[in-house]
């Protein structure tokens, strides 16, 4: 059986988005095309009420969780929703206290700042926004020596909406300036993101068969941008083979392709998992360790291998390191007995 199109909705099966725009196509516009993370939405929609009957811009948010969760959607949902203007930029970009001044100075009543990879923003740069959150002013230094002196600018009411993969490494005095709430994305549940690749397969103007949306659903590392990559990839070889849907098989094939097994893992993900349980004997190992083990960064393991693998119950974190658990050692078909890991050097 196939996922009717959705008769509701303006696109339809065979009207395909253009090329190049698809992941614009894809992004949620409405409240309600926002599948799951009910505690969140519930939360800001009281925030967004409040603010509306106050006549106010909503107080400063912070969303966090792992990339692909809906973090960004989330933060255009509040603007439409207050019927504000949102400026869009990224931690990496405010490379000097001028950028930031430049984007606040810029804003109008009522504005969204949405900046994402809030925990790579400059460090000066980030006691700058501190003032501008608390107090609504700009607190900037002219000149150097002991001819500088400071001056304060107005600026007017905005929210703040910050993003970020890597909560720990913000600062606790920026943490504690996010008055209206600090938000955890969550993964999401298997029929969410079965949702999800159904709303996405009417969008992309293709039929695809319940059977194929559960083996993508499964395979997602219940991330929405997942689903919706892999649901792309399962488009291509319908497309190849000319067919107008995707079925089991094509959906099976494509993702052989991509080598990605039944719980979503590829082959780094296996990869880190093998190095912890037979170059490091199933752990604990330290982080550093682990990482120069398989030439990984740090900061890559941490925020792209490691939540979904402890959300898997593969990995835990101990105070002495990381540590493989039996689910992992059996996902990958390994014996926990030492010797008969001997097999795997
Ligand atoms: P993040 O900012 O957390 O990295 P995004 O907001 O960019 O994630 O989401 C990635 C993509 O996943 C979006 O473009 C959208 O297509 C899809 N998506 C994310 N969250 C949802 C959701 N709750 N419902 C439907 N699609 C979603």
């Amino acid at each position: 059986m196939s996922t009717p199109p959705n008769k509701n909705k303006k696109e339809k099966v065979g009207e395909r988005p253009e090329p190049g725009r698809l992941d614009a196509a894809l992004r949620p516009r409405r409240w309600k095309e926002y599948v799951g993370q009910e505690q969140v939405k519930k939360a800001l929609s009281v925030l967004i009420e409040a603010a509306q009957k106050r006549k106010e811009p909503v107080e400063h948010l912070l969303l966090y969780g792992p990339a692909g969760l809906g973090k960004t959607t989330l933060a255009h949902l509040v603007a439409k929703e207050m019927n504000a203007q949102i400026k869009v930029t990224s931690g990496p970009v405010i490379e000097r206290v001028g950028d930031l001044a430049a984007l606040l100075t810029n804003l109008s009543e009522g504005d969204i700042l949405f900046i994402d990879e809030a925990h790579r923003i400059n460090k000066l740069a980030e006691e700058m926004l501190y003032s501008a959150m608390e107090s609504g002013a700009l607190d900037i230094i002219i000149g150097k020596g002991p001819s500088a002196r400071t001056i304060q600018l107005d600026l007017p009411s905005f929210t703040l909406i910050a993003a970020t993969t890597r909560i720990s490494l913000l600062s606790s005095p920026l943490r504690s300036r996010f008055s209206g709430g600090v938000f955890r994305l969550e993964f999401y549940d298997e029929s969410d993101i079965r949702n999800i690749v159904e709303r996405s397969s009417n969008i992309l103007g293709i039929l695809t068969e319940k059977d194929a949306v559960r083996e993508i659903a499964l395979r997602s590392r219940r991330t929405p941008r997942i689903a919706n990559q892999l649901l792309k990839r399962c488009r291509d070889v319908a497309d190849v083979v000319g067919s107008k849907e995707i079925t089991r098989a094509i959906a099976m094939e494509a993702l052989e392709l991509l080598d990605i097994d039944e719980k979503g893992l590829n082959g780094e993900d296996r990869r880190l998992l093998k190095s912890l349980i037979i170059k490091h004997r199933g752990g604990p190992v330290g982080l550093n360790t682990l990482a120069a083990s398989i030439s990984e960064d740090v900061g890559t393991i941490e925020e792209v291998y490691e939540p979904y693998l402890i959300r898997l119950g593969f990995i835990e974190r101990t105070p002495k390191g990381r540590v493989a658990t039996i689910h992992a050692f059996k996902h990958l078909g390994i014996d926990v007995s030492n010797d008969k890991q001997s097999r795997f050097f």
